[in-house]
């Protein structure tokens, strides 16, 4: 991701578990992700 904008900040999701950061995908609540590795949703970060 080398073009972010100004003033934009940049939001991840982090899974609670193994506090493993994910990329947020635009317009999907991070709670409609999961983590691979606990299977378990993700939180904003
Ligand atoms: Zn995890």
């Amino acid at each position: 991701m080398g073009m972010q904008r100004r003033g934009m900040p940049v939001e991840a999701c982090i899974c609670p578990n193994c506090k493993k950061e994910y990329p947020k995908t635009r317009g999907t609540p991070c709670r409609s992700q999961t983590c691979p590795d606990c299977n378990i949703p993700l939180m904003g970060k």
